[in-house]
């Protein structure tokens, strides 16, 4: 159901070491790219298994300086990648398995090569959070998703759940009653998180209807989700929901799995910056969301992208010195 970027770009057929590789391919990882390979350093952004990230998930982009109309996401993303190449950024859409950070050169292994680098950029962003309930694996695609923009429309008339208190909440929820028939918010809280103006926009919205101080406790279907179980967390009351669809909207986790014993990172497992864009080795910097949990946009993201490759010039300039 997500759009998708492959390319006919240029692979590194023979070449496996370079001057920069870039681990991501959202705003952060093409911005950094397009620095970089301006700067005529040899650049191989490893794209993941989301090439263009989070905004692949997206429709309409308002606020991306630039577009004065506004832009689809999976356009904008295709438009950083043609940019990207355009400068000379070669692009495999491959997964990383494993790093090396321990030594240099920088070691990135993905499913069918291993790469080498003098520095390496961490873009991966973060990935919607999930709620770790029985049957939301089992209908993943089937009625449980992730992205109200991007499956909304298949539950047109229908029954909704939405979960979270946040401001992601408010937003799928207001957007999913377009098309649904009713949309149940479920909150574990008796007070939402959400900026004072999205809970105005959906406690006015007569198509919702908030649950309090509640908890799902288990997804049901055959073919697809039909029915959500329910717990009042105060008073113990179990209650099941006849709805079409779920959609998780309780906040993200940073994609960083796989540094988790090479760099140093929060509490929360976001990569904790040392100087700037630097990490905690050497030669070793993050851009985007995957550091960055309080301002999470894309113009934010292609910004930290920018510094990255910005720093990476000059620390390669050094390294040479
Ligand atoms: P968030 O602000 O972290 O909110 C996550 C919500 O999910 C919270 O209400 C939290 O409950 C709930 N939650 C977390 N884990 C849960 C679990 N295991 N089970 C049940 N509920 C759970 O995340 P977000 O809404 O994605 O927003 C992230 C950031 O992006 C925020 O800074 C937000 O302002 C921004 N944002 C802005 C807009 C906009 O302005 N249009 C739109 C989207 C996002 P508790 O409240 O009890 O912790």
């Amino acid at each position: 159901m997500q759009a998708e970027i492959r390319s006919e770009t240029k692979k590194p057929e023979t070449k496996r070491k370079f001057d920069v590789i870039i681990i991501g391919a959202g705003p952060a990882g093409y911005t950094a790219a397009i620095y970089t390979s301006r700067a005529k350093r040899e650049t191989l952004i490893i794209s993941g298994t989301l090439p263009g990230g989070q905004l692949m998930l997206t429709t309409e982009v308002e606020n991306f300086p630039g577009f004065a109309e506004g832009i689809l996401g999976p356009e904008l993303m295709t438009t950083m990648r043609k940019q990207a190449e355009r400068m000379g950024t070669s692009i495999i859409d491959d997964e990383v398995v494993n790093v090396d950070f321990r030594r240099k050169p920088f070691k990135v292994l993905t499913y069918s090569e291993e790469y080498e680098a003098d520095a390496v950029i961490i873009a991966t962003g973060a990935s919607p959070r999930k709620l770790g309930v029985v049957g939301e694996q089992e209908f993943s695609a089937r009625g449980v998703s992730y992205c109200a923009t991007c499956d909304g429309p298949f539950f047109k008339n229908q029954d909704i759940v939405v979960a979270g208190g946040g401001d992601s909440a408010m937003e799928e929820a207001i957007f999913l009653t377009k098309f649904a028939n009713k949309v149940h918010l479920i909150h574990r809280r008796d007070k939402l998180r959400a900026s004072k103006v999205m809970q105005e926009r959906a406690f006015d919205n007569k198509k919702i209807q908030f649950h309090w101080n509640t908890m799902i406790e288990e997804i049901k279907g055959s073919q697809k989700v039909s029915q959500i179980t329910i717990k009042d967390t105060k008073t113990s009351k179990v209650e099941s929901l006849e709805v079409g669809a779920l959609f998780v909207a309780i906040g993200h986790e940073p994609n960083t799995k796989l540094f988790k014993n090479q760099i140093e990172l929060d509490d929360q497992g976001y990569i904790v910056l040392k100087d700037h864009t630097r990490t905690s080795i050497e030669g070793v910097f993050s851009a985007g969301d995957v550091h960055d949990h309080r301002y999470r946009q894309a113009v934010t993201a292609a910004g930290f992208g920018c510094m990255a490759a910005i720093d990476v010039d000059k620390y390669l300039s050094e390294q040479k010195r």
